[in-house]
């Protein structure tokens, strides 16, 4: 992999337009709709059954297996139905339909956890549900855990948020900065990590100064502004740019001594130690050329996209709806697929900004390589791909270092031929993938 002094460095434009906006509670939905995959890890299970009353903050499905996170209730009233649905990035899941009785009535056994010590605090961790809230959804507590098996030197709280339009973690470090500076001040006492970075874009001066401020008497916490640039928020950017680390395709963090956990996952593991509520809502940022007032919501895990998308104006009918920011977001096909706990931003576009352009011939102009942050050679890539023999196809896409693409879309992004660079890559890592597990299989037998 080759480096570049800072590796994160394409200038975007950032449309924060909801910066200032504070989040407020969004009106209630008639249903939410609870995904068992909401988690990067293994599907949950359902402990509810069609007919039950549940409240806000009660488990409705436990975790199951390696790295998957419990699912509790978002709104109180009743289980409607257990049946797949599709989500937004077009995949089916199992999803538990809560019908929302409108009184948002807490759990009456919700307590909050008793935590003394390491394995108390993960515990806790774990039943909170809590995922990456940046978009990864890799259960917290599964990440937390490599802390008894590794020297953790630093805790890496990632407030980047480098995509354009969204501020949700950003109003998070603002408005709830209480919750922040708990969540660091747990981290710190059951995990006894000698160094707490919290990292954010200088884009965001007031979160820098109000944590700063927050911070000022514990040298073990420093406040680290990170210049402008997209991906500054990717794991294996940040790492470098704030450690000089350089963690290698398939190497977990925890080996190099680091942890990342994104600052609203902090903020919302210590609302559910501090006061026993578990994850039920998020942050999310409604904005895009189509919506009128962009605004930040509150919004309970589950609720229909068209019900927040009605909450917000539209100058017309959107040509195109994202779920997540611009760079790394899906476009939407139903609008009532719910919001899930990754969901960070609802984006939703004018026609005339949803035309995406023909792709023509490369014109081997190299701004893909210039600007790709692990230095790929990303022209390699596509020779290698042209291979008919799969044998030398993986050969080739492996020595390239294929594994190291963080798939941050600055190639697809900077390419005058509209070239689809990162859905390339992204196929060759499929096939990659598969092939290696068929070799693997292939060993075993
Ligand atoms: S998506 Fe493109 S620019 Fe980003 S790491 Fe992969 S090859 Fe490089
Ligand atoms: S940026 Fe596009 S046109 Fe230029 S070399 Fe890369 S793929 Fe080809």
């Amino acid at each position: 992999m080759i480096f570049k002094k800072n590796i994160s460095s394409l200038h975007v434009p950032h449309n924060k337009n909801t910066a200032d906006s504070v989040p407020v509670f969004v009106s209630a939905p008639k249903e939410v709709v609870l995904p068992m995959n909401m988690q990067s890890g293994h599907d949950a299970e359902p402990v509810v059954a069609v007919g039950d009353h549940v409240y806000v903050g009660q488990l409705v499905a436990r975790e199951e297996g390696r790295a998957s996170s419990p699912i509790h209730a978002s709104v109180s009233g009743t289980v409607t139905k257990i049946a797949p649905v599709k989500l937004a990035g077009g995949k089916e899941a199992l999803a538990i339909h809560i019908e929302n009785d409108g009184k948002m009535e807490k759990d009456p056994e919700m307590k909050a956890p008793t935590v003394t010590n390491l394995d108390e605090f993960l515990d806790a961790v774990r039943a909170s549900g809590v995922v990456g809230l940046g978009g990864a959804a890799f259960p917290v507590w599964a990440k937390l855990e490599a802390v008894r098996r590794n020297e953790i030197e630093t805790i890496l709280v990632n407030g980047a948020e480098c995509e354009p339009y969204i501020t949700s973690d950003h109003r998070m470090m603002m408005d709830r900065s209480d919750l922040v500076v708990k969540g660091v001040k747990l981290m710190q006492e059951h995990m006894k990590v000698p160094k707490i970075v919290i990292a954010i874009e200088n884009n965001k001066q007031d979160a820098i100064d109000k944590l700063t401020e927050l911070f000022k008497d514990d040298p073990s916490v420093e406040i680290y502004p990170l210049e402008t640039v997209y991906p500054q928020g990717a794991k294996q950017v940040l790492l470098y740019n704030v450690t000089g680390k350089v963690v290698k395709g398939g190497q977990r963090m925890a080996a190099l001594g680091v942890l990342i956990i994104n600052v609203s996952s902090v903020a919302k593991l210590a609302d559910y130690i501090e006061n026993g509520m578990p994850l039920v809502d998020r942050i999310v940022t409604v904005d895009g050329s189509a919506v009128k007032e962009p605004r930040n919501f509150i919004v309970p895990i589950g609720t229909p996209i068209s019900h927040l998308l009605k909450e917000v104006e539209l100058k017309s009918e959107p040509g195109k709806v994202l779920i997540g920011g611009p760079m790394l977001g899906h476009a939407i096909t139903d609008l009532d697929s719910p919001v899930i706990k990754a969901t960070n931003a609802i984006l939703a576009f004018e026609e005339k900004d949803s035309v995406t352009a023909e792709p023509t011939a490369c014109i081997r102009c190299g701004r893909c390589m210039d600007n790709c942050p692990v230095g790929l050679n990303i022209a390699g890539i596509g020779r290698a791909m042209a291979k008919k023999d799969e044998d030398e196809r993986a050969e080739a896409l492996t020595k390239l270092g294929l594994k190291q693409c963080i798939e941050c879309a600055c190639c697809s992004y900077v390419c005058p031929a509209h070239r689809p660079v990162l859905e390339r890559n992204l196929e060759a890592k499929s096939f990659l993938r598969k092939y290696n597990a068929a070799k693997k299989e292939e060993g075993r037998k």
